[in-house]
C-alpha cells in the first residue's frame, strides 16, 4: 500500500515538471498571440524564444510579410533600416551584405524622396555615384526632356516649378505683374520680384554695380515668337539648350530676370565683377542663379548667370547653401 501510494505521488510529481513549450513560453512572458506564432515555427526558431524573452525577433513574427526562412537575415539589419523595410527587401532579395550599405546610405539620405523608392532600387547598380543616381532621379532627368509633361502647380505661388517637365498654359500671366522703372531696366515684373530687385540693385549701386533689368516678363506667345526664331538658324537640340519653349519658360511667371550692368551683352556679363557679386548675394534678396555651369544635365539649360529667379529670402539662402538646383529643391522641399 504504502509502496503504491510513493509510486503515485512520483508519478505526479513527474508529470508537474514535464512542461509543454506552450508553458515555458507564458512563464517567460509570452502572450497566448505570441505563442501561437512561435509555435507555428520549426523547433530550431522555437527554441531561440526559449533562451529568455526575445521582444526584437518577436516583433518580426508580427509583420505581414514575415517568412520564417528570411528570420536571421532581418535579424542582421534590425535597427539598421525601417522593419517593414528590412523586412520587404530581404524577402525580395534586394537587401543582403552585398547592397546593405548602399541601401543604408540611400534611405537616409537628405534627398531621398518617398514616392521615388520603385526608381531609386531599379538603378541602384547603374550609377558610380548614389548621389548622381538620387538627383537624376528627382528631377526626373531618367526620361527624355518634353515627356510626360505636367501643368505648373499655381498654388505654390513665387515657389512654382517651371521646366522642361512643367509647363504654364497659355493663357497664364501673373496678376500683380508692375512696370520696371527708369533707371532699373525695362519690362514688367511680378511686384514681390521687382521689389525685391530693387533693393539688390540699390545696393549693389554702393558697390559699384549698376544692375539692370534687360528681360522680365514674356508672354507664352512672346516666348513662342522667340524660341521660333531661333529654330531658323540651329538646331532643335541647340535652342533647347538656350531656350525654353513655350510655357515653358521661367520668364512667363513673371519672377525671372535676365540682369546685367549698362553696355554689357548678357553672354559678357559673366566676365564682369557684377556679375559674381550677383553669384554671391541675389539670395540675400530672394533670388537664386537658376541655371548653373555643373548643372546642365539636370537643367538642360546652358550656364546662364544673367538669369536669376525669384523664391523668397529664406527659400533662396536654402536652396544656395545646399547647391542644388531649384528642380531638386522642389522635389523634394516644396512639392
Ligand atoms: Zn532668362
Amino acid at each position: 500500500m504504502k509502496k503504491t501510494l510513493m509510486f503515485l505521488v512520483c508519478f505526479l510529481f513527474l508529470c508537474g515538471c514535464k512542461q509543454t513549450t506552450a508553458d515555458k513560453l507564458m512563464k517567460l512572458g509570452y502572450s497566448e498571440e505570441d505563442i501561437n506564432l512561435i509555435e507555428k515555427l520549426s523547433e530550431e526558431n522555437q527554441n531561440l524564444f526559449l533562451e529568455d524573452y526575445k521582444e526584437t525577433e518577436l516583433s518580426y513574427l508580427y509583420q505581414p510579410d514575415f517568412r520564417e526562412e528570411n528570420l536571421e537575415e532581418y535579424l542582421n539589419y534590425h535597427g539598421l533600416l525601417d522593419q517593414e523595410r528590412v523586412v520587404r527587401l530581404v524577402n525580395e532579395g534586394i537587401l543582403n551584405k552585398d547592397s546593405f550599405i548602399k541601401l543604408f546610405e540611400l534611405y537616409n539620405h537628405p534627398y531621398f524622396i518617398e514616392k521615388n523608392e520603385e526608381k531609386y532600387l531599379r538603378y541602384l547598380n547603374e550609377y558610380d555615384s548614389l548621389r548622381d543616381m538620387i538627383e537624376i532621379v528627382n528631377t526626373q532627368r531618367d526620361r527624355e526632356l518634353f515627356t510626360g509633361i505636367e501643368s505648373v502647380d499655381l498654388s505654390k505661388g513665387d515657389l512654382m516649378l517651371v521646366n522642361k517637365y512643367y509647363q504654364l498654359s497659355e493663357d497664364y500671366v501673373p496678376d500683380d505683374l508692375v512696370n520696371v522703372e527708369e533707371g532699373y531696366g525695362r519690362g514688367r515684373l511680378k511686384k514681390n520680384a521687382y521689389e525685391a530687385f530693387v533693393q539688390m540693385a540699390d545696393d549693389a549701386y554702393k558697390f559699384g554695380y549698376d544692375l539692370r533689368v534687360v528681360s522680365s516678363f514674356r508672354s507664352y506667345s512672346y516666348q513662342e515668337g522667340l524660341y521660333n526664331s531661333y529654330l531658323k538658324y540651329d538646331t532643335l537640340e541647340n535652342v533647347d539648350s538656350y531656350s525654353a519653349r513655350a510655357g515653358h519658360s521661367e520668364h512667363q511667371t513673371g519672377l525671372a530676370i535676365d540682369v546685367s550692368v549698362p553696355g554689357v551683352s548678357l553672354d559678357d556679363f559673366y566676365k564682369t565683377e557684377a556679375a559674381k557679386w550677383v553669384d554671391e548675394n541675389c539670395y540675400k534678396y530672394g533670388f537664386i542663379v537658376r541655371y548653373q555651369d555643373n548643372k546642365k544635365d539636370i537643367t538642360g539649360y546652358i550656364d546662364e548667370p544673367w538669369h536669376i529667379r525669384y523664391l523668397n529670402k529664406e527659400i533662396a539662402a536654402d536652396v544656395y547653401k545646399r547647391g542644388i538646383t531649384y528642380d531638386e529643391y522642389y522635389a523634394c522641399f516644396i512639392e
